[in-house]
C-alpha cells in the first residue's frame, strides 16, 4: 500500500494530475477541496461552515479537516493507497495523518511537491476560473490571499516530510503530460 501525498500551491495542477495518478496506478484520490465544494453544493452543515473560508481563501479550522478526512478514509477500506490532493495543509494537520495512518499499521510513502513559479500560477488559476466555476479562482485577491496562506502555513508542511526523508520535488511547469511524466516516473522509480 503505497500513500502519496501530492504537494503544491494552489494552480500547481494537483487534481489535474491526481485524476490521471488514479487512472493509471489506483489510487483513492481524497482531496479535502473537493470534499468542501461538494458539501457546499449539497448544503450540508460542514458546507455551510466551510463556505466562508474557500470564498476568502482562508484555511478551514484544522479540527474540522483532520475530521471529514479521517472519516472519508474510513469510507474506503478497499483503498490499495491513497493520494492525498490539498492535505496536509498545516503541521498540525501532517501530525494528525501521520498518527491516523500508524493506528492502520500504515505511513506516507512520499511527498511528491509540484514546483511551480508564482506567477504561472496566478495565470493558470484566472484562466481555471472561465470554466472552474469556482468563487476563489475569479477573484484576484482571494487567489493571491490563497498564495500567500500557502507560503505561510502549507509551504512549511515540506519540512515534515523532508525530516522524514520523504520529499521529492517534482518540476510542475510545462504540459500536463510532461508533468505526469514526471511523476509516473517518481512512482515507477520506486517511491
Ligand atoms: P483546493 O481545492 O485544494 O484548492 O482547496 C480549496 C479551499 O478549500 C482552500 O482554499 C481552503 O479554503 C479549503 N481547504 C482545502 N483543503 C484544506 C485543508 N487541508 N485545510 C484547510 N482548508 C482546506
Amino acid at each position: 500500500m503505497r500513500n502519496i501525498v501530492l504537494f503544491g500551491p494552489p494552480g500547481a495542477g494537483k487534481g489535474t494530475q491526481s485524476v490521471l495518478l488514479v487512472d493509471h496506478f489506483g489510487f483513492v484520490h481524497l482531496s479535502t477541496g473537493d470534499i468542501f465544494r461538494a458539501n457546499i453544493k449539497g448544503g450540508t452543515e460542514l458546507g455551510k461552515l466551510a463556505k466562508s473560508f474557500l470564498d476568502s481563501g482562508q484555511l478551514v479550522p484544522d479540527d474540522v479537516t483532520i475530521q471529514i478526512l479521517e472519516d472519508t478514509a474510513n469510507g474506503h477500506p478497499e483503498a490499495k493507497g491513497f493520494i492525498f490532493d490539498g492535505f496536509p495543509r498545516t503541521k498540525a494537520q501532517a501530525e494528525a495523518l501521520d498518527r491516523f495512518l500508524e493506528s492502520k499499521g500504515q505511513s506516507i510513502t512520499a511527498m511528491l511537491a509540484l514546483e511551480v513559479e508564482e506567477e504561472e500560477l496566478r495565470q493558470r488559476l484566472s484562466k481555471r476560473a472561465e470554466t472552474s466555476g469556482r468563487v476563489d479562482d475569479a477573484d484576484p485577491l482571494v487567489i493571491q490571499k490563497r498564495i500567500d496562506v500557502y507560503n505561510a502555513e502549507t509551504a512549511p508542511v515540506a519540512e515534515h516530510y523532508k525530516g522524514q526523508n520523504k520529499y521529492q520535488g517534482i518540476a510542475g511547469m510545462g504540459t500536463i503530460e510532461d508533468i505526469f511524466g514526471r511523476l509516473s516516473s517518481a512512482l515507477e522509480g520506486g517511491v
